[in-house]
């Protein structure tokens, strides 16, 4: 479990619980951040799922809330179960922030437990959701990806801390405003930066399926190795058709994501060894693509707009190679799905 209280302040620290009692430490921080009693009772206790959502919180809240993050950076929220250290968080929480659409599967009764003081903040009627190709799927969750989106879950977040924090109603609406503006820059670079990949290798090929709203959003055909969770093999793994679509789009890398098992991305690099042998290339880059999860303390991506920006960073730069052998190569059978 991470907790960040000021992220100026502090960068990471973790908390352990036991009979109650929060106990916090720093590790490799500049500041002592272990809030005092009386500090932790006057600030509101935001507890979020995800790294996203945290930092979310933690941009609008500032010093006036205290954050915990349930899940840390690289965790699967698809599959994370609470712990009972989670529990006792949860009890104490002025606020809970989550993203819904069935995003924390584990979690639901934790987070039901918690009531009117739970917002599903991917739950709104402005977010066109994707809704699942199987009868019995849930819809797509990762709605974060297209920061648009993200500037709903910013609203309402603040509405949120307002519900429950209405002396600093003014300084929540003024952070919200300049982080609204921030992510309209970022969506403007980052649809700029994707823009100038060649039109013909916009696909996005990834370990699982969490970038359809980033995709539509920024221009791209998306595509994963499994559906849109991790939890299930809600279709069946599929690495020869992904194989067929890479050689017939001559798509020059596909990606491995950072919050997924290795296992997942074992299966990319299937789809690698499908196309090579075929004799054509395919590469994917060294740096895996944050999905469900942002980057670690003291990296680019330990924001939501430092994850999105690298994302579109990788993503542009791999799609924009030409391989010699996709250049001059013959389309092979059918593609598969799109
Ligand atoms: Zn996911």
């Amino acid at each position: 479990m991470i907790v960040q209280s000021n992220p100026h302040a502090v960068r990471t620290i973790s908390t352990l619980v036991s009979v109650g009692v929060v106990v916090l430490l720093a590790i490799g921080c500049e500041r002592t951040p272990i809030a005092t009693a009386a500090e932790q009772n006057a600030r509101p206790l935001v507890v979020c799922t995800t790294t996203m959502i945290a930092d979310l919180a933690r941009q609008i809240g500032g010093d006036r809330i205290q954050v915990v993050c349930v899940m840390p950076p690289g965790t699967d929220p698809h599959i994370y179960e609470p712990r009972p250290a989670d529990s006792v968080v949860f009890g104490k929480a002025a606020l809970v922030l989550y993203n819904g659409l069935h995003l924390e599967g584990k979690m639901l009764q934790i987070i039901e437990n918690a009531g009117a003081r739970a917002v599903a903040l991917a739950e709104d009627e402005r977010i066109k959701v994707r809704e699942s190709t199987s009868a019995k799927g849930a819809p797509d969750p990762h709605c974060w990806w297209n920061a648009k989106y993200f500037m709903v879950f910013a609203e309402r977040a603040r509405d949120a801390l307002i519900r429950v924090d209405a002396n600093g109603a003014d300084a929540y609406r003024s952070a919200t405003a300049t982080y609204l503006q921030q992510l309209e820059r970022a969506d403007a670079d980052v649809r700029r930066m994707l823009e100038r990949t060649p039109t013909e290798q916009r696909f996005l090929i990834t370990s699982h399926d969490a970038f359809y709203y980033f995709g539509e959003a920024y221009g791209l055909k998306v595509d994963a190795v499994l559906g849109i969770s991790t939890d299930a093999s809600v279709r069946a793994l599929r690495p020869d058709e992904l194989a067929r679509l890479v050689i017939n789009h001559r798509i020059p890398a596909i990606f491995h994501e950072t919050s997924v098992s290795q296992q997942l991305n074992d299966f990319v690099d299937r789809v690698v060894e499908i196309v090579r042998r075929s004799g054509h290339d395919v590469h994917v880059p060294s740096e895996p693509l944050y999905s469900d999860s942002l980057g670690l303390p003291g990296t680019p991506a330990e924001t939501y707009i430092g994850a999105l920006r690298e994302n579109a960073r990788i993503i542009a730069s791999a799609l924009s190679v030409r391989t010699a052998t996709a250049a001059s190569s013959q389309p092979m059978g059918a593609d598969g799905g799109q």
